[in-house]
């Protein structure tokens, strides 16, 4: 037995009275078991940062094995600040793949074996409080032989949502277990992904947030809480707690390899290659986002020695790095002591992280410019900010102003693809038709109305354009059909006839035509394919199982608008995705585009309304003729046409032979005479 004899000092405030009567020292003995005796054990204070590099291992990494600070190094003084006596809350605001979440759960493993207290864990959703349990925490805890001595070796300590170490307990929750989330005195809580959580943790409760906060109320002179996240938009929790809670915000400085420059990364110094060959207009344009993504044709160039810095050579830059604060530009440590701040927030963007190249950073960069959410990735992603749509045309001049010379109802020769969009009203049917490019560069060649579905008929399958003055024509390749379940119809017979008409259609022509929905909820991409359809909303058997496309009108209109503004605007015209208007477009359409304003709704969400119920079908009809070329769509987006298209014509040159058969193919798709 070991026996362990504890002094008490006579001016210990929570000192029962009775043994103040006491004379001389004041003594206690208790027995210790050999893991107790390990906790209480005085440790020389060391930096979480060293903890780690001794008893810290990562399995869930590129690169497993014993902690490196120099894998991440930045991570060193986000661990090492968040020990800092002053400070108690840590605000992370981080592109995805920065190593985040494995700092702070290296923080927790120091907190196990240096200054244990009940842990706290909250994650958006059961199923990630559950993966992270079982993929990061528990093997964090059984890969360290330091931390692997205070478990207790009975099997029940490492469940589902709770581990029970030998002198303390770590909780998972999910922001909706509001029950969960009571009741337990928390020394050390972990908000991860707090941009994913929904804004209350159920019903009548407040946000998940404020109810994990509450729990630390017992520890408040020496609670740690963390909150991580990658940022989505102004009014998300990362950004709010970032620029309203934080006392001071820090950013990473790196010193140039080469020249020894001390400087904060900035996403302008990342350049890539360009094609070697100007365009007609004397403009050098940038090489294909796919080709310098795979060939890795991007870097960093030095602002002081321009010098071109490699994947690797960055690496070195940020191993030479410190945190300095964005106002002084006082070292963090050294910040820390001088101000001994309660809140710091630490900001970066994906350009330090070893996990992320110059060549996927510019790329997503330039796949942003033709896709409006592809460009929202980049920002929250990369530069790790809030996304915040402001270019929106508030008039018809505006509008308008995207217009071309191109006449109505002609093709331009670069189009290597129409589609058609038709949106279905109580009395006829508005419909676009649009031209498009490889690239996504558009143009809207026909709009109008027409009152019978014949008139569509014709539309759809017998139209044919004059492309340029090439003497081709060209037909329609893809349409889409709004099946309603909107206000704006009378009862359901509508949805029905559209039902019977996809059904009747189905595969006529060779021209892809599908049924939409908007869908109910926002969707991971732009579109989703329905589950099969067997009856009509009244129930009676269909002839054929029917599937819909659900899009995602809210950023289906985002993406319309922002390539309408590519177009309006001198200096983006020239950008691949710019969306023009025919010579001949009017105020009419004009009208129609302007009946949604954006507008800021419940908490701050942004949502597309209709505040004057005008007519608004030409918008909704460019949505559908839009969506035809996404990459979700049946069949695949554009570019994949346009590699066959190109294989063809290649093969075709080269082999005479075959072009007979090429020609047969090409009709198909979509250039019939
Ligand atoms: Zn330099």
């Amino acid at each position: 037995m070991n026996l362990t004899t504890v002094h008490i000092s006579r001016s210990a405030p929570w000192l029962p009275p009775s043994m103040l009567e006491q004379s001389g020292e004041i003594r206690h003995h208790i027995t210790l078991s050999e893991t107790e005796r390990r906790v209480f054990r005085k440790h020389k204070k060391i930096l979480v940062s060293k903890w780690a590099e001794m008893h810290r291992y990562v399995t869930m990494s590129v690169l497993p094995g014993r902690w490196k600070n120099e894998v991440t190094p930045y991570m060193a003084g986000v661990m090492d600040a968040s020990f800092f006596p002053s400070v108690q809350t840590i605000i992370i605001c981080k592109p995805p793949q920065w190593g985040g979440t494995e700092g702070v759960l290296t923080c927790l493993g120091y907190a196990i074996d240096r200054d244990p207290g009940p842990v706290l864990c909250i994650y958006p959703d059961e199923l990630t409080a559950k993966e992270n349990n079982q993929d990061r925490i528990q093997p964090m805890i059984t890969s360290s032989p330091r931390l692997k001595a205070y478990m207790t070796g009975s099997d029940d300590d490492a469940g589902m949502m709770r581990i029970k170490l030998t002198h303390m307990l770590i909780y998972m929750a999910w922001a909706r277990s509001a029950s969960r989330l009571a009741n337990k005195p928390i020394r050390y809580l972990v908000f991860d992904e707090i941009d994913k959580y929904p804004d209350t943790a159920g019903k009548n409760e407040t946000d998940p947030i404020s109810l994990g906060e509450a729990r630390a109320i017992t520890y408040r002179h020496n609670c740690k809480k963390w909150k991580i996240s990658t940022p989505t938009k102004e009014t998300g929790n990362i950004w709010q707690a970032l620029t309203k809670e934080a006392q001071v915000i820090f950013d990473y400085h790196v010193t140039c390899p080469f020249c020894g420059h001390h400087h904060k990364m900035i996403f302008k110094n990342i350049k890539w290659e360009h094609e070697k060959e100007p365009d007609e207009k004397g403009d050098y344009h940038s090489l294909p986002a796919e080709t310098i993504e795979s060939d890795k044709l991007a870097w960093y160039e030095c602002p002081q020695c321009s010098e071109h810095w490699t994947d690797y050579d960055r690496d070195r830059a940020v191993r030479q790095g410190v945190w300095r604060d964005r106002n002084g530009g006082v070292e963090l440590m050294e910040y820390l002591r001088l101000h001994r701040p309660a809140k710091i927030g630490f900001h970066a963007s994906s350009w330090i992280s070893p996990f992320v190249s110059f060549s996927t950073i510019a790329a997503a960069f330039l796949k942003g410019l033709s896709d409006i959410n592809k460009l929202k990735d980049f920002c929250n992603k990369h530069l790790a900010e809030p996304w915040k749509l402001n270019v929106i045309s508030k008039n018809a001049d505006q509008i308008l102003s995207a217009r071309c010379d191109l006449k109505p109802q002609t093709v331009p020769e670069s189009a290597i693809a129409l589609t058609c969009g038709v949106d279905k009203q109580k009395h006829g049917f508005w419909f676009v038709v649009r031209a498009w490019t490889a690239e996504l560069t558009s143009w809207l060649i026909h709009y109008g109305f027409l009152e019978t579905e014949d008139d569509v008929d014709k539309l759809i399958y017998e139209s044919s354009y004059p492309v340029g003055d090439t003497g081709r024509t060209m037909r329609i390749f893809r349409a889409c059909k709004d099946t309603g379940g909107g206000e704006k119809y009378e009862g359901m017979s509508m949805t029905e006839e559209a039902y019977y008409w996809l059904i009747k259609n189905r595969g006529r022509g060779g021209v892809a035509v599908w049924g939409t929905k908007g869908a109910s909820n926002s969707l991971p991409g732009m579109l989703k394919i329905g589950e099969p359809i067997l009856s009509t909303p009244s129930g009676k058997k269909l002839p054929a199982a029917l599937r819909l496309l659900h899009i995602d009108t809210h950023k289906a209109k985002d993406q319309y608008h922002y390539r309408l503004q590519l177009a309006a605007q001198e200096d983006t015209r020239n950008l691949p995705g710019a969306a023009f208007l025919h010579s001949g477009t009017g105020a009419d359409y004009a009208e129609q585009i302007l009946a949604e304003e954006k507008q800021i709704v419940d908490k701050g969400a942004e949502e597309w309304v209709n505040p004057h119920q005008r007519p608004n079908h030409l918008l909704d009809a460019e949505i559908l003729a839009s969506v035809c070329v996404e990459m979700e769509f049946p069949g695949g987006g554009l570019r994949l046409l346009a590699e066959r298209l190109r294989q063809q014509t290649l093969s075709a040159s080269d082999n005479k032979s075959k072009s007979a058969k090429v020609a047969v193919t090409k009709s198909s798709w979509m250039q019939r005479r």
